[in-house]
């Protein structure tokens, strides 16, 4: 919540600085278990569209709507899909291929036997997770022209790709209306359009994970900032912290030394895919993945240090005792 707050303050900053901007029209809608902040410039007619979107976004992949595409196919193993759903899938099949696992579509039956998707949350034993572990894996996603299979008991989510997708058919909206600028707060994922009216870039506010504060200040022009770490989501139990961000490979809450991870690019679902998937490798993984695949990351670790690709170094200004290093 405190990076929506940043943002929606640096934006009426800029416009109160400009009196020729176009007047800011924003409108915040409660969507995927959080809250979204829309707010375009020049324009209120594209509110309704946006919200529709949002809106839409969250009743085709929400895995807690039975109705919805996931809650099909996880229902009855199956499930007919339209051309963009089938796209996404690709995708987010193509996201955890190349992330060997780390980002995996299919860690549902997981995340329920913690308790997130319920909030009853509960440390499962041992032996329940290694009951639960063959059920998931990418590889057991099968897609046809138009059909998506899974065999009895694995179980998607998309929860960990859907608001950076989410972002791109927002900006994508804006594009065909016309509108140039605008900036959009997806529960602390952000995709913006365009530069600020006044031509500068953005400047997206990284929050800490303490949630005290944050971390530094990213200038950003038309690109999604999609951050992940457990602190968006977690519960204690016997004095220890179990987030929300589960390690595929082991069935556990992921514990290394990142506390969050932001990834920078022009696709909102990659952005998403990845900060998740980044976040699971720990740091040294994680900055020869960037490294290798010319990702555009932030990573920043509880020493308080922000490892920055090298393209975002210069963009990317560290607040408070945080230092920059180049990853
Ligand atoms: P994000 O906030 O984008 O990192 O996504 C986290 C959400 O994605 C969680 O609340 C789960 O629903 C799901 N998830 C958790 N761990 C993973 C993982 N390793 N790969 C894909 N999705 C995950
Ligand atoms: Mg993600």
């Amino acid at each position: 919540m405190a990076i929506g707050v940043l943002i929606v303050m640096l934006a009426v900053g800029v416009l109160c600085a400009c009196q020729a901007s176009p007047a800011a029209y924003t409108r915040t809608v409660f969507a995927m278990d959080t809250v979204f902040t829309l707010t375009a410039y020049g324009s209120s007619e594209v509110l309704d569209a946006l919200q529709s979107i949002v809106e839409d976004t969250e009743a085709r992949y929400s895995v807690t709507r039975a109705t919805s595409l996931v809650g099909r196919l996880n229902q009855a193993g199956q499930c007919a899909l339209e051309e963009e759903d089938e796209a996404l899938l690709r995708r987010a099949l193509d996201y955890a291929a190349i992330t060997e696992g780390a980002f995996d579509l299919t860690v549902y039956p997981l995340v329920r036997a913690w308790g997130f998707t319920t909030e009853q949350y509960r440390v499962p034993t041992a032996a329940a997770l290694a009951e639960i572990l063959p059920l998931v894996g990418y590889e057991q996603v099968q897609l046809d022209a138009g059909l998506a299979s899974v065999p009895h008991g694995v179980q998607v989510d998309l929860g960990g790709i859907a608001k950076g997708y989410c972002g791109e058919l927002l900006r994508a909206e804006c594009a065909r209306r016309g509108v140039t600028s605008a900036v959009f707060n997806l529960g602390g994922n952000v995709q913006t359009v365009g530069a600020k009216p006044d031509g500068s870039p953005w400047r997206v506010a990284i929050q800490s994970a303490e949630n005290t504060g944050y971390v530094g200040v990213l200038s950003a022009t038309d690109v999604a900032v999609v951050t992940s770490g457990a602190y968006e989501r977690y519960f204690e139990q016997d004095g220890v912290r179990y987030g929300h961000i589960l390690d595929p490979h082991t069935g556990y809450p992921v514990v290394n030394e990142l506390v969050s991870v932001t990834v920078v690019g022009s696709e909102g679902a990659q952005c998403d895919a990845y900060a998740t998937a980044l976040y699971v490798m720990g740091v040294d993984e994680a900055r020869a993945f960037c490294r290798a695949h010319d990702v555009q990351a932030l990573l920043v670790d509880d020493a308080h240090t922000v490892w920055v690709s090298a393209a975002l170094a210069d963009s990317f200004q560290p607040h408070g005792d945080y230092r920059k290093e180049v990853l």
